[in-house]
């Protein structure tokens, strides 16, 4: 008369184990779901009974209960169909609770008894700690990343309840998938000329600065952007492990061998609404761009078209790697430690060609004023982007390739975690003095740039640690070793600094 089998759900990006308590006691027919299930997971009585009906399982005729215990959180999801289907076979006497000792559920129910892939997944496993779990047979490499216990497959519920009566055996796992060739193929060595803007990205990957690329539309922002997860080392095992949970809580396909370790490269486009971007937009909260992005990069094109109550939700992220999310009495923090690249134009008509600009000053300021101070603020890198000129592209030469760019990366980030344990984007301002010392001149340039009201207080924090990158490449790439900052270093860091609002003095930020 009494079950419970457990199952799990997921919220944000993390799974919640789940036990469902079933009852079914003496009295007129009823059915409850108690234990604050939302509506999905209300629904679920529909559509258990279509699918008792299609696989010629008797419905309860008396008083039936779910209780869905911990009670203080809210059911979300549709994953908790299948535990609540056997709980309430158990109960009702059709199925043996000894068959499902150990095991627990994890499935969505159609009404023609098929059980179906939920999002998830992989964290609702992990969730579940040392048992074996049951899933549907699409959901078994996902399963696998996370299991503790055996993963076992289902394709309907006929099927399941056969294994669990003892008439059959547990189904073959499916075959993994094909094991896919490489199909990455942005490759540095096909941005021609463009050394400033290649430059500034190489910079970007070695010291993990925020960038921001300023030009003309059709000058290559975006083929650059998405060459800098290129440029970034694998993923560490607990980032692959959180950038894998988010990516099966979204639904996101896997790569062949199960974990993200890559880098990601995400791209929203300027229409993104806040949910898209920071993650909410379901009762179970799915991850949003911010943290599809985690361990690698956000590229946000044309900023100045974006939302400025859509670019506000960056803050939490870009300070603190996570983003926390209330809707309706349910909760998520997620990672979302990305690297921030964005693209703008330099004023409302886009610039193009030199000459052609007719904007005024004022229309420009406009422009650049639609990104606020604050996010401007974060970006070390502000590299001008040209169009490549007629030279560029007839020259057949390719560019130097991502490999060897990546490997002085990899040999000026290692230099950075010797020195510092950080990157050089966000060693702290006490920190620089030691860390990131300066010489005469280079002492000198800084005080020209501050004294002509080039160069606000954070300004200069972010120039320093933009040219102590710098520096360490400059000794990567000359086998010396790493020295102090110099003016050429500092001198470089400005050029990268290009100005944002005016067409001639720019914005001290
Ligand atoms: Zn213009």
């Amino acid at each position: 008369m009494y079950s419970s089998v457990s199952t799990a759900m997921v919220v944000g990006s993390a799974g919640h184990a789940i036990t469902v308590e079933v009852q079914v006691a003496s009295g007129l027919p009823g059915f409850h779901i108690v234990g604050r299930p939302n509506g999905v997971v209300r629904e679920a009585r529909d559509r258990l009974r279509g699918a008792f009906y299609s696989s010629d399982e008797p419905w309860p005729k008396t008083n039936t209960t779910l209780n869905l215990v911990p009670a203080t959180e809210i059911k979300t999801g549709s994953a908790l169909d299948l535990a609540m289907a056997v709980g309430i076979l158990i109960a009702d006497g059709h199925v043996d609770p000894a068959a499902v000792r150990g095991l627990a559920f994890i499935g969505e129910l159609g009404l023609d008894g098929s059980i179906r892939h939920v999002l998830g997944v992989a964290p609702m496993v992990a969730a579940l700690g040392p048992v074996d779990v049951v899933v549907p047979s699409g959901s078994h490499r996902e399963a696998q990343i996370a299991a503790q216990g055996e993963v076992r497959t289902a394709d309907d519920l006929p099927q399941l309840l056969a294994v669990l009566r003892g008439l059959r055996p547990w189904p073959d796992p499916p075959p993994p998938p094909p094991t896919q060739l490489h199909d990455d193929l942005r490759d540095l060595q096909d941005v021609h000329g463009q050394h400033v803007a290649r430059h500034g990205l190489e910079i970007a990957a070695a010291g993990g600065h925020h960038l921001l690329f300023v030009g003309p539309p059709g000058a290559g922002k975006t083929m650059l952007a998405a060459r800098l997860p290129g440029l970034l080392p694998p993923l560490t095992d607990d980032r692959s492990l959180e950038a894998t949970m988010i990516h099966s809580a979204a639904g996101m396909p896997l790569p062949a061998g199960g974990l993200v370790t890559q880098p990601p490269y995400r791209a929203p486009h300027h229409t993104a609404s806040r949910a898209a971007l920071i993650g909410g937009g379901s009762p179970s909260l799915w991850p949003g761009e911010v943290s599809l992005a985690h361990g690698g990069v956000l590229f946000l094109d044309e900023l100045a078209e974006f939302t400025p109550s859509v670019l506000d939700g960056l803050r939490q992220p870009l300070e603190l790697g996570t983003i926390s999310i209330d809707r309706a009495a349910v909760r998520a923090t997620m990672p979302s430690a990305f690297q921030l690249v964005a693209a703008m134009n330099p004023c409302p008509c886009g610039g193009g060609p030199p000459g052609t600009c007719m904007c005024s000053d004022g229309e420009r300021l406009r422009y650049a004023r639609r990104v606020s101070g604050p996010l401007l603020d974060r970006f070390d890198l502000r590299v001008p982007v040209a169009r490549p000129g007629a030279h560029d592209l007839l020259d057949g030469t390719p560019g130097e390739s991502t490999a060897s760019v990546a490997a002085r990366v990899r040999r000026a980030r290692a230099l950075s975690i010797e020195r510092q344990g950080t990157l050089n984007a966000v060693l702290g301002a006490r920190r620089l003095d030691e860390h990131a010392q300066v010489d005469e001149a280079a002492k000198t340039l800084l005080y020209d740039e501050i004294s002509a009201g080039r160069l606000s207080g954070r300004g200069y924090h972010r120039l320093r640690r933009v040219a102590r990158t710098i520096a360490d490449l400059r000794s990567v790439h000359s086998d010396e070793p790493v020295g102090i900052v110099v003016a050429d270093d500092v001198a470089l860091a400005l050029a990268m600094r290009t100005p944002l609002g005016t067409s001639s003095s720019g914005w001290a930020v």
